[in-house]
């Protein structure tokens, strides 16, 4: 579903990805750990084509992001054509990003409506399915400020999901949440995983790495440092940089 070759991205003189490379399979939970500036969002910001690669390839089930193989020319896509492939992948921001003007149900209908032109009622009928899904079918129509956090994210997660992506996205959803509002929030994302949704999760919830991730990215640096299983990774680091982190995150 995903693959990312060599992945390579400066800000300025600033290299903050020096070669990643990266598959995730169809239905796959990856976890992507790593210390503050090891370029994890960055990396996701990549693969959403919210930030253009400078070296490497991304490509999303067989789809490469911002170009059109023409025979073996490869052309760029047009801006708008840019906006159709990002459809395809669902984004859940650290901070919730809702539309603050729109209710619950107007920010998961938005993108539908401008994207695809779809009927506005059937629209409205799948918003509401997808509130129903992360628990909030009673506030559809409260706005976002009269919400908590944890509300507040799962109204991203299911506009995230309106789009019926094929990859969902995901920088530390839960990092700006109260203590006692981390838990809805996972449990939701626990919940799609469990239903096969192809996703990568940026996280520092070493808890919910374990239970749900199949596999577990440790960044450093911007490099994957290591990947395995949850338990070689979490219990058997091999890196003395992946065992350092553990060492204050666990
Ligand atoms: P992480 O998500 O792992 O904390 P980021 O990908 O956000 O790391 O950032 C990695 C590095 O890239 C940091 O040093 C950050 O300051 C820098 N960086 C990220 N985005 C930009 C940008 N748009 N312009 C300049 N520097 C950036
Ligand atoms: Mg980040």
């Amino acid at each position: 579903m995903v693959d990312l070759r060599g992945i390579h991205k400066s800000f300025g003189t600033l290299e903050v990805l020096k070669g990643v490379t990266l598959e995730v399979e169809q239905g796959q939970v990856v976890v992507v750990l790593g210390p503050s500036g090891s370029g994890k969002s960055t990396l996701l910001r990549t693969i959403n084509h919210l930030e253009k690669v400078d070296r490497g390839y991304v490509s999303i089930d067989g789809d490469l992001l911002g170009y059109r193989r023409v025979g073996d020319k490869l052309h760029e896509l047009k801006e708008r054509e840019i906006l159709k492939q990002r459809t395809h992948i669902g984004f859940v921001f650290q901070n919730f990003n809702l539309f603050p003007h729109l209710t619950v149900l107007e920010n998961v209908a938005e993108a539908p409506l401008s994207a695809q032109r779809k009927q506005k009622k059937e629209v409205h009928q799948e918003a509401v399915r997808l509130l129903a899904r992360v628990g909030l079918s009673d506030k559809e129509n409260a706005y976002p400020r009269q919400l908590s956090g944890g509300q507040q994210q799962r109204v991203a997660i299911a506009r995230a999901l309106a789009l019926s992506p094929k990859l969902l996205l995901f920088d530390e959803p839960t990092s700006a949440l109260d203590p006692e509002l981390v838990g809805e929030v996972l449990d939701v994302i626990k919940d799609l995983a469990s239903t096969g949704t192809t996703m990568i999760v940026v996280t520092h919830e070493i808890g919910f790495a374990r239970e749900v991730a199949d596999r577990v990215v440790f960044m450093d640096d911007g490099v994957i440092v290591e990947q395995g299983s949850p338990t070689t990774v979490l219990d058997h680091p091999q890196h003395p940089r992946t065992r350092a982190f553990l060492s204050k995150v666990l």
